[in-house]
């Protein structure tokens, strides 16, 4: 099947005398050559926002690439198009059409936190969008319970789509689109391979059941990468934070929530935390680098929200941009 879009593919760049956009260019991204980047470990911050709308922060979504192998974690809304910032950059698959051996055919595993929405809004956009540009296998998915008939819904409600390019005339795979769903509810390794041994550890988060709501330990080569999820401040997750090298932790400014009414208040500190809450972790745990994302600023500035944290913590921290590539 994959070859037979190569040879399409062929064709199609014979019959057309100009390069097509976001075809590989052999002075950056040619394989062949490739002597393994250091550090092999990268983290790109393809989705940094929150249910605000914000045109510059996508939904959720994190990378970590690691020997161009990629872990998704979180499909908010719109991350999917910001992997084309990263056309040719050395860490990142090929930027090829048609192919399972591209970027689109890596987009393969997606580990969910939860299923709020600003964290899945993009999951139909990830189960689809690769597929049609190449992707030939199922996109590998663990979260917690209810994703597998989130999925499933998700196929039916884009079955008109699907049955036109499996059956029309456009060259379609028929596994690409489909989903191989793993569902969890406990603290446990969710995914192991030579390059990444991905740990699944629940967190509080407002009023999600126990085990609905999910953090994620990333064990690599040369680094550790620990992702909070949407989380409130609780002193047992610090087991699970302990030797982070980059941890990513979820935000929202002391000073914003501090206008709340009282109820939003008790509602926002038993769901999220606050900046003093998270220098407080930065301090016990002391990773290389603090990123704070998923900034929840309450009438506060991206700035407002630094010089905060910049009061509570002396160690090395980042308020996270969409984009934003972490070594
Ligand atoms: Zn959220």
């Amino acid at each position: 099947m994959v070859k037979r879009y190569r040879n399409c593919f062929v064709v199609a760049l014979l019959a057309a005398s100009f390069s097509l956009p976001g075809m590989a260019d052999d002075s950056m991204g040619d394989s062949s050559n490739d002597v393994s980047p250091q550090p092999r470990t990268t983290v790109v911050m393809m989705g940094t926002g929150t249910p605000v709308l914000k045109h510059d922060r996508a939904g959720q979504a994190i990378l970590i690439v690691v020997d161009k192998q990629m872990y998704l974690f979180d499909a908010g809304p719109g991350f999917v198009k910001g992997f084309d910032a990263l056309s040719g950059k050395s860490f990142m698959p090929e930027d090829i059409y048609f192919s399972n051996d591209s970027v689109y055919g890596e987009m393969n595993k997606v580990f969910i936190t939860h299923l709020d929405s600003d964290h899945v809004l993009g999951l139909p956009e990830l189960m689809l969008r690769p597929w049609i540009m190449g992707r030939s296998e199922p996109l590998k998915m663990v979260g917690p319970r209810g994703l597998n008939e989130m999925a499933s819904n998700i196929i039916e409600a884009y079955q008109s789509d699907i049955d036109h390019r499996l059956y029309g005339t456009q060259p379609a795979n028929e596994l690409g689109f489909t989903v191989d769903v793993t569902e969890i509810s406990d603290n446990q390794v969710v995914h192991e391979d030579d390059k990444a041994t991905v740990t699944a550890f629940r967190v509080p988060h407002g009023s999600w059941a126990e085990g609905m709501s999910f953090g994620y330990r990333v064990e690599t080569p040369d680094k550790t990468v620990v992702i909070s999820g949407d989380t409130r401040h609780d002193e047992a997750l610090y087991e699970h934070f302990e030797g982070a090298d980059i941890l990513i932790h979820e935000v929202m400014s002391k000073a914003g929530v501090g206008q709340m009414a009282q109820d939003w208040q008790d509602y926002m500190y038993h769901a999220h935390t606050s900046t003093q809450q998270l220098a407080d972790i930065g301090n016990k745990i002391a990773p290389e680098l603090l990123v704070m994302t998923h900034p929840l600023l309450f009438g506060q500035t991206d700035e407002q929200l630094h010089d905060e944290m910049a009061g509570y913590y002396d160690g090395n921290f980042k308020l996270a941009s969409d984009l934003d590539i972490y070594e």
